[in-house]
C-alpha cells in the first residue's frame, strides 16, 4: 500500500478528502463502496452493484462513514486518519491506538505530535536513550 496523505475527521462522523486528493484519483462527487477491514476502512469507486454501504463523496469533498463502523474504529473528530492506495481501491486508517514503530494495537499509547507510541517501543527508546548517556 502507498501512503497518499492525511484526511481529518470532521464532525457527525465525516472524513473530509481535500481537494488535491480528490483531483488526483478522480474522486469529485464519485459513489464508493465501503468496507471494514480490521482497524482500516476500505473505499472503492462503487461500479453498478449495490452494496449496503455505499456512501457519496459530495462536491465539498465530505464522506460519512456508517455508525456501525465509527463505533468499532473510534475515529473522533479533528483525528488524522491516513489515506492509502491499494491495488483495488483506497484504505483509510486511524493512526490513533496503532504503534507508529510496531504496528501493534490495544496496548497503552503515548501521544508524540500526533502519532502514537506503545509502551514496548516506548522502553526501548528510553531504554537505548539511557545507555547513550555517558557518567
Ligand atoms: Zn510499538
Amino acid at each position: 500500500m502507498k501512503f497518499l496523505d492525511f484526511v481529518k475527521v470532521a464532525p457527525n462522523g465525516r472524513v473530509l478528502f481535500s481537494k488535491n486528493i480528490r483531483k488526483t484519483h478522480q474522486l469529485e462527487s464519485k459513489q464508493v463502496e465501503l468496507s471494514l477491514e480490521g482497524s482500516m476502512i476500505h473505499m472503492q469507486i462503487a461500479q453498478g452493484n449495490i452494496t449496503e454501504h455505499l456512501r457519496t463523496i459530495n462536491y465539498q469533498g465530505r464522506l460519512s462513514i456508517p455508525i456501525s463502523f465509527r463505533k468499532k474504529i473510534n475515529w473522533e473528530y479533528q483525528d488524522y486518519i491516513e489515506m492509502y492506495k491499494g491495488v483495488n481501491g483506497f484504505y483509510l486508517r486511524g493512526n490513533k491506538n496503532i504503534c507508529i514503530f510496531c504496528d501493534r494495537t490495544g496496548l497503552e499509547m503515548t501521544p508524540v505530535y500526533g502519532k502514537y507510541i506503545c509502551d514496548h517501543c516506548l522502553q526501548t527508546a528510553l531504554g537505548k536513550k539511557y545507555l547513550m548517556q555517558p557518567f
